[in-house]
């Protein structure tokens, strides 16, 4: 439906949509609501996998304080998030990049949607405009999720946050993977049809 009107409310901002990128959904409010309640002035955000540019553009309109920078594998999505921030009006620094691949910076908190679905899962299958990247996650849906848990830390100064997204059943191997790697005070919060969705944690 999104796709047929060009748009999607997100965190009460319409978005341009189609199909480069995933249509934003309701419980990715949540990453943005994680992002502004915590962050303190000034600091530096990385969305990473921004696609429509949905979480950067809603915290960034949120707290215009915040240096945010947004990134995407697809040049196809950064140019459906770019103008994205220009009608918002959001100043934004996207990078084109494979994950972590472009960034030498550090930030202040990481934040991510990336695509957590398992290659088996039959709505892949059912995609009928959706870009099968902006979802596919591997075998068991983990391999984005593993690949950025795993290089996080070198782009986390010392006391910030990264904020994932994760499907409703991998709540559990997401904090060993973020534990395995040195994260501490995990938590884990649940969306609004109470599925565990989302997981936050700090470098220490
Ligand atoms: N929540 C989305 C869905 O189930 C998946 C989004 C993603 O892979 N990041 O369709």
């Amino acid at each position: 439906m999104a796709y047929l009107i060009g748009e999607k409310e997100f965190f009460g901002l319409r978005f341009k949509v189609d199909n480069r990128v995933l249509v934003p959904r309701p419980e990715t409010e949540l990453l943005v609501e994680a992002i502004i309640d915590k962050a303190q002035p000034g600091e530096r955000v990385l969305d990473l996998g921004t696609g429509s540019g949905c979480i950067a553009v809603a915290v960034k309109t949120e707290r215009p304080d915040l240096r945010v920078t947004a990134t995407d594998v697809s040049t196809a999505a950064l140019a459906v998030a770019t103008a994205n921030a220009k009608r918002h009006k959001a100043d934004i620094d996207f990078v084109q990049s494979d994950w972590f691949d472009a960034l030498a910076k550090e930030f202040d908190a990481i934040v991510a949607n990336p695509p957590y679905v398992a290659d088996r899962d039959a709505a892949l299958g059912e995609l009928r405009f959706e870009p099968k990247i902006a979802l596919a996650g591997g075998q068991n849906g983990l391999d984005a999720i593993k690949a950025i848990v795993s290089q996080a830390r070198a782009h986390l100064r010392p006391g910030a946050q990264l904020c994932l997204e994760h499907g409703h059943d991998q709540a559990p191997i997401v904090v060993a993977l973020l534990r395995g790697q040195g994260f501490e005070r995990i938590v884990t919060k649940r969306d609004l049809a109470a599925h565990p969705r989302l997981t936050i944690a700090r470098k220490v």
